[in-house]
């Protein structure tokens, strides 16, 4: 019904939005999305966005804002993973209702609200939960994406719990009765010296109950690669895994608010990493006009002002990403009989028709003047 209207690629991007993928919403944040299907919605969204014709502009172009020269077009892939996210909150904040008890059955336990360091920071790998169902599996692995994304790095490959790479009998370990009693990275086990602790050294320092097995069980898993990192973390922040605090920094400029995040804020988060691509068509027109590259951002933000009328809008659009039909492109696909350019005759192009054409240069000058 809507291909049938002379919509603008604007206007066909917010009905995709609105009228297209929000039906698929309610159901992507509460299922796990099928293999598949995500393509699938990518191009039926694309074919209705180019009216069933070739894609003209990278989608990853498309994906930006409208100040980095995209047009917000919605990511399915990402869209699926920040419904995801959004739990996260849901299920930190919602502590003890029934919403959790599935999490909190094969996270938490005796946990409570240390679930931040055992679910969110820790070096975990999902791989290792075979018993978690993959809903959940989805929501911690999507949650690595963005810390990795986003580089973040407190120093969680020594933190002892769930760590990919501390394996007990092919299995990483969280033990609550350590936590409790602040043994929680590497370093609660060292010595002044630096070396690690004796078991009987230990269970003086800690009065928790650990057999000498489980003790030595736990040193012999530690790589030595990260023991020595350990040894030199002098400005570890063991505060940061036992804090209750909500806001979680992802690295020193970007922080997500664990109570107030909600999907649209994860799905920015992701996007702005993720589709970061400079795009063809103004790359061309730099090389060809010397346009700087930091002139495009004002030039990309001329697109809301420069005019009201949708239509030369989309048009700016277009020739700013080089997608506007001249001669050339119409001798191309065969719908002319040539090249030339309606005005001067010569060998017609995007180029020609905007810069070279003196009819069209002169026309500009008289609008100008
Ligand atoms: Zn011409």
């Amino acid at each position: 019904m809507w291909s049938a209207r002379d919509l603008t690629i604007f206007g066909r991007a917010m009905i995709l939005k609105t009228l297209g993928l929000l039906q698929l919403v309610y159901s992507a944040s509460n299922l796990v999305v099928p293999k598949g299907t995500v393509d699938l919605v990518k191009t039926k969204l694309f074919r209705f966005l180019w009216r069933n014709k070739k894609d003209k502009i990278k989608r990853s172009g498309l994906y930006q804002d409208q100040d980095s020269g995209g047009i917000r077009m919605t990511d399915t892939n990402i869209m699926f993973k920040a419904l995801k996210l959004a739990w996260i909150p849901r299920l930190i904040t919602s502590d003890k209702s029934n919403l959790c008890s599935i999490p909190n059955h094969f996270f938490l336990r005796e946990w409570g609200r240390a679930n931040k360091v055992c679910m969110y920071v820790c070096n975990y790998d999902t791989k290792h939960f075979n018993d978690l169902p993959v809903f959940y599996k989805e929501i911690l692995d999507n949650f690595n994406e963005l810390k990795n994304l986003y580089v973040f790095y407190q120093k969680q490959d020594i933190i002892l719990f769930n760590n990919k790479e501390i394996l007990i009998d092919g299995k990483p370990f969280l033990w609550s009765v350590w936590f409790k009693n602040g043994i929680i990275s590497f370093k609660d086990l060292l010595h002044e010296t630096g070396n690690l602790l004796t078991f009987h050294a230990f269970s003086l320092k800690y009065s928790c109950k650990t057999s000498f097995l489980q003790y030595y069980q736990v040193l012999s898993a530690i790589p030595k690669h990260l023991l020595s990192i350990a040894k030199q973390s002098v400005t570890f922040k063991k505060s940061f895994f036992t804090s209750k605090d909500d806001i979680f920094p992802l690295n020193e400029s970007t922080q997500i608010n664990f109570r107030t995040a909600r999907s649209r804020d994860f799905y920015r988060l992701l996007v702005s990493r993720t589709h970061t691509h400079a795009h063809t068509g103004p790359k061309r027109w730099g090389e060809k006009l010397s346009i700087k590259k930091d002139s495009w951002t004002s030039i990309f933000k001329s697109l809301k002002s420069i005019c009201k009328e949708t239509r030369l809008r989309e048009f700016q659009f277009k020739s700013i990403h080089r997608i506007v039909i001249t001669r050339r492109e119409l001798f191309k696909f065969g719908i002319k009989t040539d090249d030339e350019c309606l005005y001067c005759g010569c060998e017609d192009s995007i180029d020609h028709t905007f810069i070279e054409c003196s009819f069209t240069t002169s026309f500009a000058k008289k609008v100008i003047i």
